[in-house]
Order: structure tokens, then C-alpha cells, then sequence
């Protein structure tokens, strides 16, 4: 995929505080980067990796194309490590944080500096957090640590207090078409992105056909259910089966609308997805139970890493539906 961090425009006041940190050598030793779905917070430590690793850097940060930028970007790079999840492991181990630890406490090889990155840093098990512990309270010199984490709060405080935190919010829609257009090209990319949101890195893994496939399967499967037409329990079983993040954030996007409609807002807009209700007193409907079902598939969402009983959480939101 041709995804050049540098275009994506959302992440320029980071990109800026981050060089200004290390022209003036002032980078921390611990960065807890946290991430919104897509937005980008991977690429930012990548390209942060190169700036500290590039041998021919630009005023403007790495250059991009020096042995350095290439092999960090290619994950091969001696002095850059990287850990994540293994195969279908939902939690990184304390193995390979030990690991990642020792490394950081050799000397580099090219006399520079030393780069880590733990993506997604939530899935690191309790273990794991603490055996990072040493490294975060006595940062070996010329190190870098970073975490990359869409749910911060889910790393033990210990950890977190010893980091500097950037934050990466959700991308406007047009900087996020802007990009996809640039790095991915022309697609139904309004679409997609209405279906997942502005999440232009995770919309760029995808195939935007299949995307709009299944939102219309799943749109056909709700208004079933709500004409009683189909059944909560077998339909929760076949979403269960295949694409189910995907099916609910389609679930959810079909939600916000008919919450819109029935509060008289409108079109459809995504501003609900930044967890503001509007007015729940509007009177006439029954928006509350509606706002009650968003909450709670937005926490069958966030839960969908953990080991929930899917397919049993599903069949009893969509038996709301039908209410
Ligand atoms: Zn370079």
C-alpha cells in the first residue's frame, strides 16, 4: 500500500511537535501515542523511528528514502524493534516484552540511537506492562520507547505515568477523502467512510466493495428484524460468524440515523460517533431506548478484543431492535 504518512495532513501538529523534540534533544524516553481507529498513530511512530534512525534527515524530518527510512519502514532496521500481537493472540506476552526490553538495554549498532515500538500497546497482558517496568523507571540512553494504544486506560497507571502522552484524534472527513484519494485512489471512499467513520488507514486496508456489500446486507438484516421479518437469534449467529466488527459499525452508523431522524436532525451526519448525545428529552419517540442501544453496542464494540460471548451480546441488543 502506497501510504505516505507524510500526506496525511491530520498528523502535521504532531509530526511538528515530535521534530521540534528531537532537533532540540528533548525526545522522551517513553511515548504513549494514543490512537483513534485509523487515524494514524502507527505511520506517526514509524515516521518518528525514521527521524531518529535517518541518516540524511530533511529540516522537515526523515528523508524517506536513505538505506535508514527504508529499512525501518521495511522492518528490518537493527536498532528499531517492534512488537504486536502473534497470529490470532489477543494479548502481547510477556516473552516478547522481556525481549523488546533487552534489546533496548544493548548498545545500538550505528552508535545512535535505539527504537522500540509496542503496537497496540493495549493488548500487552499485565505481565508483559510489567516487565517493561525497569526499562520505563531507568531508560537505558539514547532509547526510544513507544506505545501505540487506542485505549490507554486499559495499561496499568504504573505504566502510563511514565510516559509522555500525544494524542491522535479522528481525522475531518475531507482531509481523510484527501488522503485516501492520494495514497489508496479514486474509490467510493464517502461511503466507506460513513460506514467505519473517518478512519482513512483502516478504510485503506480494505476492499471498499466488499465494505459496501456487507453494510447493505447488514442495513437488509436490521429492517427485517425490525418488520419482523427475521429472527434476532439467527442473525446474531450469522454476523457472529463473519465481519462482525464491520457489521457493527454498520449497525451502529444505521442507529445514529434513525436517532437523527426520529430527533428531527436531519440528515445524517456522523457527530454522534464523537459520543455527544443530542437532547434526549425529544419528546414523541422513544430515543431514549434508542440512545440505550447505542451505548451498549458501542460497549459490545469496545469489548469485541476481550473474550465476550459475541454471538449472545448480539442477540440481545438486536432483540431491542425489534421493540
Ligand atoms: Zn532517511
Amino acid at each position: 500500500m502506497a501510504q505516505s504518512v507524510t500526506a496525511a495532513s491530520w498528523l502535521r501538529p504532531a509530526r511538528e511537535q515530535l521534530l521540534a523534540a528531537v532537533q532540540q534533544d528533548r525526545v522522551a524516553h517513553a511515548l504513549l501515542i494514543q490512537d483513534a481507529p485509523g487515524a494514524g498513530g502507527t505511520q506517526l511512530a514509524v515516521w518518528l523511528a525514521q527521524l531518529l534512525l535517518c541518516a540524511t534527515p530533511a529540516p522537515q524530518g526523515p528523508c524517506g528514502s536513505c538505506a535508514a527510512c527504508r529499512s525501518v519502514a521495511a522492518d528490518r532496521h537493527p536498532d528499531f524493534t517492534r512488537i504486536g500481537l502473534l497470529e490470532d493472540s489477543k494479548q502481547i506476552r510477556v516473552e516478547q516484552a522481556r525481549e523488546l526490553a533487552a534489546h533496548l538495554a544493548l548498545a545500538s549498532h550505528q552508535g545512535g540511537f535505539k527504537v522500540a515500538l509496542i503496537d497496540p500497546a493495549d493488548a500487552l497482558n499485565w505481565n508483559a506492562a510489567n516487565a517493561l517496568l525497569k526499562t520505563l523507571e531507568e531508560p537505558p540512553a539514547r532509547t526510544v520507547l513507544m506505545l501505540v494504544a487506542q485505549q490507554p486506560s486499559r495499561l496499568p497507571a504504573t505504566l502510563r505515568s511514565r510516559c509522555q502522552r500525544l494524542r491522535i484524534r479522528v481525522p475531518e472527513r475531507e482531509p481523510a477523502l484527501e488522503w485516501l484519494q492520494a495514497a489508496v485512489g479514486e474509490g467510493p471512499w464517502e461511503a466507506v467512510l460513513d460506514v467505519i467513520g473517518n478512519a482513512p488507514l483502516l478504510a485503506a486496508g480494505l476492499d471498499p466493495r466488499a465494505v459496501l456489500q456487507i453494510r447493505d446486507e447488514t442495513v437488509g438484516g436490521l429492517a427485517d428484524l425490525a418488520a419482523r421479518r427475521a429472527d434476532a437469534a439467527q442473525l446474531a449467529d450469522a454476523w457472529s460468524r463473519t465481519e462482525l466488527a464491520l457489521r457493527l459499525a454498520c449497525f451502529e452508523t444505521w442507529l445514529t440515523e434513525r436517532i437523527r431522524q426520529r430527533a428531527g436532525l436531519g440528515t445524517y451526519s456522523l457527530e454522534l460517533r464523537d459520543g455527544t448525545h443530542p437532547d434526549r428529552s425529544d419528546p414523541g419517540s422513544n430515543s431514549l431506548g434508542l440512545f440505550d442501544l447505542l451505548d451498549q453496542l458501542r460497549a459490545l464494540r469496545a469489548a469485541l478484543a476481550t473474550p465476550v460471548n459475541r454471538s449472545l451480546a448480539l442477540e440481545s441488543l438486536l432483540r431491542s431492535v425489534v421493540v
